[in-house]
Parts: structure tokens; C-alpha cells; sequence
């Protein structure tokens, strides 16, 4: 049988037997789950025993291309690594058993997705443990489990390295540094030399199967349906880009826009204008402007969106403009060698960084994103800009979450502001008497980073993140800004609620990458499918309504590949490309249905675990409010949010799906799981009416198209 866009099945390796066997996909999966965690999802749920251990040998290990990935769709080069979290959902269930964990799955881009389907593969996945450190190496036919203790305990770059002397410079690696090697639950999985699928703890699960590497060269090819109206389409949408990429006005003002922040705190500005010529501006801000995500570093911590002193602070009194503007994007700028982008990008907003203070040989380094510099930044008031580059080539060399180890290094500065940890907490070879770590100083950020990698000393207690470092630390709960295990990003929940309600109930927990209605459709988000209405409205019940037209439609981005930038550039022909590729007639109404399913069935795996959890620190809702600065006064109310979000999704007010809606998006292979599935109605079984006035159970918005 023919099969276009994908190759309609995968590889499934088991570490345990060392077999490697192809097992083929039938083709209405495709069409039902796409490829990414949708694939990854299907796969996962059908296949892994519930309740099982995630660092155990049954959890099951994904690595998921997107649907588009490796087609001449823009955009599209994205690959999604999932499994049970050990990180996430943790907790007692409303029936008295523990639950172990919840759904996981991180996102890279880089190259290495479109290398897993040149594999001939849609998807590799790995089960059972190895008894010693191995590699896997696919050699276009070639498939082997290779011993891998050569490799154990070198860092990625070295890790890259060898195997590139081993196997030839074609093939393509993904590996896990110290940190997944110790078996931290904030490590992630890096390809292309610091591109990290960084969340939800993939860096540990894979180390709990002594997966060191995947180490990839095909040259199978996909097949298209209709290769002149996918290639047309993808002119045209190229077109579009290289005309809102010529430099102008708008490139000269960007990297000059730093200089009116104080201005735009003053008048209250947030983050984007409502108008037409936002996909123009966010084209040139991430791509021509040279200045990628860290374009937002001035600006996002000091209007209330970017955490300041583990959320208890405020951006211009405690991180104020001077210190921000040390850890501009035009500062990081001025190191850039060459603009990096993922495949298929024509925006192209990473860049390569030539930094000679780099400890290493090598003197080129990934520049830090936002969420890096962030997170190393305003959150623990470091504006010491070489310490936030080496933290972040550390980091990505040693595979741990950039995300949570900032929150976690904040979390420790908090204890040792309250007498909590001393300075003899924190000894190591360099600091023999230990170190005190204080707000604002960046001398100790590296030491204890390290600390925290390699497990030593208080970075054993620290490196699973702040959930399991506040149960081994007494009296320090509530400095752990985590929800359900995970630590927030650099987005304040306060600024945005929606991104509250993410937070919260999204499968995988404390995501700014997951669906969030003014997050992804607010800024310029509803160019991208104008034929889509998505609905802005002020009641908070409704917005949840809203947002849950998001998250299926977010679970198609994820599903096809898509970098989740897409949806800021403008108009995209993604039904006229999706058709041409596969053969499919896919409308809007059967996209969106896709989207509902995905995420049903992600949801419903967390129900099964018994991993619907609802738990957010009071401090990160405003409990109590800030009493200074953007987010003064603000406590949200997360109830009607999330009630609307449920009813939205088809979901029951303790987060478990209904039986109607099971039935209703093909998901009957769930149905035997219902009756043990538990869900946590804690937070949305107070009485919404007397919470707030705009609930309202029967809402007027029935969402058109895409509902
Ligand atoms: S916009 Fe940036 S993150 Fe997205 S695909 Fe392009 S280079 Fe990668």
C-alpha cells in the first residue's frame, strides 16, 4: 500500500531483549492522531501498562516527528519525546492509591526530527530497561543496539563527537547529558548541540533505561500526493515571508523598542497590538531583527509577564531597567557568529554566539532564549550576562531544563533568605567552606547548577526540582513555585490567567508552550487560520470555553510539527498542505475534531494514572496579591476558568472525560479505563456563583467553525 506524508509505521525497540521490531500503523491512526504526541499518545496509551513505574522498565519511551515533518511544509521540523512523566502528577488519588505520575512529553527542534523520518519511520519508541549503558544506532537499514559505556558521563558536544568519529559526520544525535544520567526528573534530551526537549522529565526516563544516545542516518523519502499544489502552497506562503522579512522601518525599530519600556510600564502596554500588521512586526522581530526571543528579556520583566524573585517580586523595583537592560537581546547580540535556524524555517530565530570566555574548546554556543535568560535572569535578579550564557551551554551540554533549574536556584535563594539552608549547605571542591547564594549575586549560579547535575552534596536534594527538593527540605513548601510537580515558566500566570488555567489543567502541567487563548491566538494568532473564529470574551467562564477551541486546535500545531511560532507569521495554507501531502480532504470541522481527540486522550491517560491534579502555589495566583508594580493587587480566580474549560473540552468537573464525549471522538478503546479513572474536582467544587459573577453555566458563545 501506498502510503504519502508518513511511512505508516515505526519502530519499536525493547531495550530489555534487545529486539527491534517494525510494527505497522494502519492508516486511519494517522488520520485520527496525526504523528507528534498524537502518534506518541495512541502508541503509549495502548501499549504501557497503567500505574506502572516511569522509571521503571514497562514505561514506554517516544520519539515523534510530526506529521509535516521532513515535507517542504514551513515550520514543520519539530519532534516530540513523551512518555509517563516521573516529574509531573504525582500525588494521592481521591482513592486513597498513589499515583506515580502523569503524561509527559517535550518538544526540539533542530534537525533531528526530519532525521527520524529519513529512518523510514514515523516514530522510534523505546521499552524495557538495558542492563548497561547503550546506544541506538540506525544506519539506513542498518538497526543495532550498541554497547554505549564509552559514553557515559561525556556531555553531550563530546558525546556528538565521538559518535560522529565512530559512524561519520551524516549522522544525526540525540543524547542525554549528567543530568539524565543521574536520573534528575528536570533533564531533558538534547539534539544539534543544545536544541533540548528539556519538560516533563524525558532526560530521566530515558536515563532510567540506560539510553545514553540515538544515533540516526537514513535516506528513506516520503511520498506526496500532489507535489505541484504542496510545492505551490509552499511558495506561496514563502512568498509571503521573505515580503514581510525585508528590512525597513520596523527591523530598525525593534532592536530600539528596549528604550521605551519604562514608557510602555508607565502606560500600562503589554505585549502585542490588535492589528493586522502583527504577523509583519513578529516576523521581523524574530527573524531580520537578529534578536529571536530575546527580544522580550527588557520588556517582559518589567511589565508583570517575566517572574521576578520567585514571584514575589516586582520587575522595576526589585530587577529594575538598568540591571534588565544588561540582559538585552542587543547585549547577547553582539556575540552572535550566525543566525541558526530549525528545518524548514525560513524565519530563523536562533543564533550561534562566538563567547571566548567559554570554558570549553569549543567557543561557539547556542544563544539563550528567553526563557533561559529569564529564568538566570530577572527571576533571581542576575543581570550578569556571562554567567546566564555559561549556564545555558552547561545546561544544554549536561541536558537539564534551563526552566526548572532556574526556579529551583530561586527556590534555594528564598531558603537561604530565611535561614532555611546555610552556607555549609553548600560545599564543593571550588567553595571547600560552602557558599552562601543571595539574591542578586552571580558568583554561585554555576557552582550550584553543578552542584544540582551531578547530584553532589544539597544538589542531591535539588535535583529533581522544587516539589521533591521542598518534601527533603523542611518548612520550605512555600518557596516551590511548581504546579503538579512542574515548575512555572517564565510567564506570570498573574498577567495572564489564561495561561493560569494552562497551567493548571493542561495534561502536562506549568507549560507556556501548551494552548493559552491570549498567549497563542492574542498576539497574532488568529491570521494564521483566519477561516477559524476564535472568540475574545471578558467573562472568565466563557474565556474557558474559549480556551478549550484552543487546545484543540493547539493538539493539531503539535501534531503536524509545527514549530508553535507558526501561528504568529501570518496566514498559513495548512489544510491546502496537509491534503496535498497525504491525499486526505481534511476540513476545518475534522481538524478540530482531531485536536479534541488528541487531547482527550491525553487527558484521559492522566485520569487513568490517577494524575489530574490541581495544585498551584497561592503565591502564584496572587494569594496574596502583589502590593506594587503591573500586577499589583491582582488575585485570580482560577474556578469559572476552569469549569469552562471542562465543559468546553466534554470533560467532568473533576477533569475526567465523559463517556459521551469518548464515544463521540472514536476514543471507545478508553472506556474500560472510566471506571477506574480519577480526576480532582478540589479546585472548581466550590460554589463558582458565589465566586464569581460573570459564571454562567449556560453560556451564549457557541463557537462556529473549529468548536
Ligand atoms: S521560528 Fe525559531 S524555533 Fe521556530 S522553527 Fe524557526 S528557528 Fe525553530
Amino acid at each position: 500500500m501506498d502510503f504519502f506524508g508518513y511511512f505508516g509505521k515505526i519502530l519499536v525497540v525493547n531495550l530489555s531483549t534487545k529486539e527491534c521490531k517494525e510494527v505497522p500503523i494502519p492508516e486511519d491512526v494517522y488520520r485520527k492522531f496525526l504523528g507528534g504526541y498524537g502518534l506518541g499518545a495512541y502508541y503509549i496509551y495502548n501499549n504501557m501498562e497503567p500505574n506502572c513505574d516511569p522509571m521503571g522498565p514497562k514505561n514506554i519511551l517516544g520519539f515523534c516527528p510530526g506529521l509535516l515533518t521532513g515535507s517542504p511544509a514551513p515550520l514543520t521540523g519539530r519532534y516530540v519525546v513523551c512518555a509517563k512523566s516521573p516529574l509531573t502528577g504525582k500525588g494521592i488519588r481521591s482513592n486513597g492509591n498513589v499515583s506515580s505520575g502523569g503524561w509527559g512529553n517535550a518538544n526540539s527542534g533542530g534537525t533531528f526530527g526530519p532525521v527520524i523520518k529519513k529512518t523510514g519511520f514515523d516514530a522510534i519508541f523505546f521499552e524495557g530497561k538495558a542492563d548497561n549503558p547503550v546506544y541506538l544506532l540506525i544506519d539506513k537499514k542498518n538497526i543495532e543496539i550498541r554497547e554505549a559505556n564509552f559514553l557515559w558521563g561525556k556531555d553531550i558536544i563530546e558525546t556528538e563527537k565521538k559518535l560522529k568519529e565512530l559512524h561519520g559526520s551524516q549522522f544525526n544525535i540525540a543524547a542525554i547529558g549528567k543530568a539524565g544520567e543521574n536520573l534528575s526528573l528536570i533533564a531533558g534530551i538534547v539534539n544539534d548541540k543544545g536544541r533540548i526537549a528539556a519538560r516533563s522529565g524525558m532526560g530521566a526516563v530515558m536515563g532510567s533505561k540506560n539510553l545514553k544516545a540515538l544515533c540516526l542516518y537514513g535516506t528513506e523519502k516520503i511520498k506526496y500526493y500532489n507535489k505541484e499544489i504542496l510545492l505551490s502552497n509552499t511558495k506561496e506562503y514563502l512568498k509571503m515571508i521573505k515580503k514581510n522579512s525585508k528590512k525597513g522601518l520596523i527591523t530598525k525599530m525593534i532592536p530600539v523598542l528596549d528604550r521605551f519600556v519604562p514608557l510602555m510600564r508607565i502606560m500600562g502596554m503589554g505585549m502585542g497590538l490588535d492589528s493586522p500588521l502583527m504577523p509583519k512586526i513578529l516576523t521581523q522581530m524574530f527573524g531580520p531583527s537578529g534578536l529571536g526571543t530575546t527580544s522580550a528579556n527588557v520588556l517582559s520583566s518589567q511589565i508583570g509577564d517575566t517572574p521576578i524573585k520567585n514571584l514575589k517580586g516586582v520587575g522595576f523595583k526589585d530587577f529594575p531597567y538598568k540591571n534588565a537592560m544588561n540582559i538585552r537581546g542587543k547585549a547577547l547580540r553582539k556575540h552572535m557568529k550566525k543566525k541558526y535556524g530549525c528545518f524548514s524555517c525560513p524565519i530563523q530565530c536562533g543564533a550561534i554566539l562566538e563567547y571566548e570566555d567559554l570554558p570549553y574548546e569549543e567557543k561557539t554556543t547556542h544563544r539563550p532564549e528567553y526563557e533561559t535568560s529569564a529564568a538566570f535572569g530577572s527571576l533571581i535578579l542576575n543581570d550578569n550576562l556571562d554567567v546566564i550564557i555559561k549556564v545555558n551551554e552547561y545546561l544544554n551540554r549536561e541536558g537539564m531544563d534551563s526552566i526548572s533549574a532556574g526556579m529551583t536556584v530561586a527556590f534555594v535563594l528564598e531558603c537561604c533568605e530565611n535561614g532555611i539552608l546555610n552556607k555549609g549547605d553548600f560545599k564543593c571542591e571550588e567553595y571547600p567552606d560552602g557558599f552562601l547564594p543571595k539574591w542578586g549575586e552571580s558568583d554561585y549560579i554555576l557552582p550550584l547548577v553543578k552542584l544540582m547535575v551531578s547530584r553532589e552534596g544539597i544538589g542531591d536534594k535539588l535535583a529533581d526540582g522544587t516539589k521533591i527538593a521542598a518534601e527533603k527540605i523542611s518548612n520550605s513548601k512555600q518557596f516551590a513555585m511548581n504546579v503538579n510537580g512542574q515548575e512555572i515558566p517564565m510567564h506570570d500566570a498573574r498577567m495572564d490567567p489564561n495561561l493560569g488555567l494552562t497551567y493548571i489543567t493542561d495534561p502536562t502541567p506549568a507549560r507556556h508552550t501548551a494552548a493559552s487563548l491570549n498567549f497563542e491566538m492574542g498576539i497574532s494568532g488568529k491570521y494564521f487560520m483566519p477561516e477559524v473564529k476564535f472568540i475574545f470574551p471578558d467573562a472568565p467562564y466563557q474565556q474557558g470555553l474559549a480556551q478549550a477551541i484552543v487546545a484543540k486546535f493547539h493538539q493539531i500545531i503539535e501534531g503536524l510539527g509545527f514549530c508553535l511560532f507558526a501561528v504568529y507569521f501570518g496566514k498559513y495554507p495548512l489544510l491546502e498542505i496537509l491534503n496535498a501531502l497525504t491525499g486526505w480532504d481534511v476540513d476545518i470541522d475534522e481538524l478540530f475534531s482531531i485536536g479534541h481527540r488528541i487531547q482527550t486522550l491525553r487527558q484521559m491517560f492522566n485520569a487513568r494514572e490517577g494524575a489530574i491534579r490541581h495544585e498551584i502555589p497561592d503565591r502564584a495566583v496572587g494569594n496574596p496579591p502583589l502590593s506594587k508594580g503591573p500586577l499589583k493587587g491582582v488575585k485570580i480566580v482560577l474556578e469559572p476558568l476552569i469549569a469552562g474549560y471542562y465543559n468546553g473540552m466534554g470533560f467532568l468537573n473533576n477533569g475526567v472525560p465523559s463517556e459521551e464525549i469518548l464515544n463521540k471522538l472514536g476514543l471507545d478503546f478508553c472506556l474500560k479505563d472510566l471506571k477506574e479513572a480519577t480526576g480532582d474536582s478540589s479546585y472548581i467544587n466550590r460554589s463558582l456563583e458565589s465566586i464569581d459573577e460573570d459564571y454562567n453555566p449556560n453560556p451564549k458563545i457557541v463557537p462556529l467553525k473549529g468548536g
